[in-house]
């Protein structure tokens, strides 16, 4: 029995607010707090009447540290759950701490002015000394392990899908299936349609950052960088069919190589069609994907900025997407000194995630394992001080919850590797 404060209230927490008023046993009471108050008082609107778990509102500018420091004292929740975007997760993790309460996400830590001087000179060195060039990376959230540990207060980092369950499914590989994994390649694919021509499906701005950026993969002990979208593969997925997949830098294959001891290569691959990418290359020639802002008829208008403004909201898309979403791991390694492989993944229905929730499976895929996360640390499944990814807790609670709200996986032990 328990209260938590839910910061923001887009597409991925609209469903996690519904996962936790589907389960009040646990979700006792909920405060759902964000930039826009209007949205969390309609979605408060929605589910009361219909649930035991308790809901209030209130108006935060999460980037602003004192702000979130007296909303926490207000609320004076059990556990944050930080749903609101990666540009907020550090002023988040501050106020946990000043307040001491624990803390978790669904996506690591980046800035939103990539032109900040003292960001830039840290993103230069890691650079550098890393090999990989992508905004996002997991150093920023990792320097809080002390003072977290310290304060004996838990911090879990990227409970959402990819980062998140793709964790889980590594952890409980290396416990039930291999003595020893040696390749894992991470496969989302997106078989959904929303009939626009060109829309995200989570936020515009972190999902177009991300997919215009170089991409990367670990192998042998270091980081190997490609030009965005140079290597592409063809797979034929369960229940969605044969999509084309592009190599990208994703955060969860930064601690899977610490944390999965003995592995020699983590990929992640994404699908998308050739007309998303024809519009995103577009977009970016054009300097539309840019963040720095540019002066306009005496206004300041950062490009990407008004790009979402223009593009449709991640969170309406539900109503008009068919199709399923297919996301997992595929393992190679070795068991009992014989060499096997090994495929974990969900399937997830757009218009049956719609049906339950109102949300497209996107945003169903990260707000079920939102709410799975700030379980394992409310029923104290998963409870040890510092900053902690996915991989590092006992994933067979977590793997059951899966299976119980909603996101259940199959295990497919002869899967066709990718080359
Ligand atoms: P949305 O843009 O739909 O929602 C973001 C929410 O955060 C909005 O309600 C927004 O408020 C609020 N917000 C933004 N800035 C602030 C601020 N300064 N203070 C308070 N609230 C703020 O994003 P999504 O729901 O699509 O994504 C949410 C998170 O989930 C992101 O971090 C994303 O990277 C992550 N994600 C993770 C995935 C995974 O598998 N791990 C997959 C997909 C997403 P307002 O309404 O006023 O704009």
């Amino acid at each position: 029995m328990s209260k938590v404060l839910i910061i923001g209230c887009g597409g991925v927490a609209g469903v996690a607010i519904h996962k936790c008023c589907q389960n009040s046993d646990v979700f006792e009471e909920i405060c759902i707090a964000s930039r826009t108050v209007s949205k969390c008082e309609a979605v408060k609107a929605q589910l009361e009447g219909k649930t035991r778990t308790k809901i209030t509102t209130e108006q935060v500018d999460a980037d602003d540290v004192n702000q979130v420091i007296a909303l926490i004292r207000k609320v004076q929740p059990d556990l944050v759950m930080n749903i609101a975007l990666p540009y907020q997760d550090l002023t988040i993790m501050d106020a946990c701490l000043e307040c001491g309460v624990n803390y978790m996400d669904t996506a690591n830590y980046e800035p939103e002015d990539i032109d900040d001087p003292e960001w830039r000179a840290v993103y230069e060195k890691r650079c550098k000394e890393e090999g990989f060039s992508a905004y996002f990376d997991y150093s920023w959230q990792w320097a809080y392990k002390e003072k977290f540990e310290k304060a004996g207060l838990t911090a879990l980092l990227g409970s959402g899908f990819d980062p998140g369950v793709t964790q889980a499914y590594c952890a409980w590989a290396q416990k039930h299936l291999f003595d020893e994994i040696h390749t894992i390649d991470i496969l989302d694919c997106n078989g959904g349609d929303h009939g626009y021509p060109f829309a995200t499906n989570f936020n515009p701005e972190i999902n177009l950052r991300e997919v215009s950026a170089p991409g990367s993969y670990w192998e042998d002990g270091h980081w190997v960088e490609i030009p965005a979208m140079s290597i592409k593969r063809e797979y034929n997925f369960d229940q969605v069919g044969m999509k084309d997949m592009y190599l990208l830098h994703h955060e969860e294959i930064e601690s899977l190589a610490k944390n999965i001891p003995g592995v020699k290569r983590i990929r992640f691959f994404m699908t998308f069609g050739q007309s998303y990418l024809t519009h995103m290359k577009c977009l970016e020639n054009v300097g539309m994907l840019s963040t720095t802002p540019i002066e306009f008829e005496g206004h300041q208008i950062v490009p990407i900025q008004f790009l979402k403004a223009l593009l449709p909201d991640p969170a309406s898309l539900g109503p008009r997407t068919v199709g399923k979403t297919n996301i997992g791991c595929i393992f190679t390694g070795v068991k009992d000194g014989v060499e096997k492989k090994a495929y974990i993944y969900n399937v997830c229905d757009h218009q049956e995630c719609y049906k339950e929730v109102g949300s497209q499976a996107i945003s169903y895929t990260t707000g079920v394992p939102a709410m799975i996360g700030a379980m394992m640390l409310l029923t104290g499944k998963w409870n040890k001080p510092g900053v902690y990814t996915v991989e590092e807790f006992d994933p067979d609670p977590y793997m059951d919850a899966l299976n119980q709200w909603g996101l259940p996986w199959q295990v497919d032990d002869n899967p066709v590797l990718v080359d």
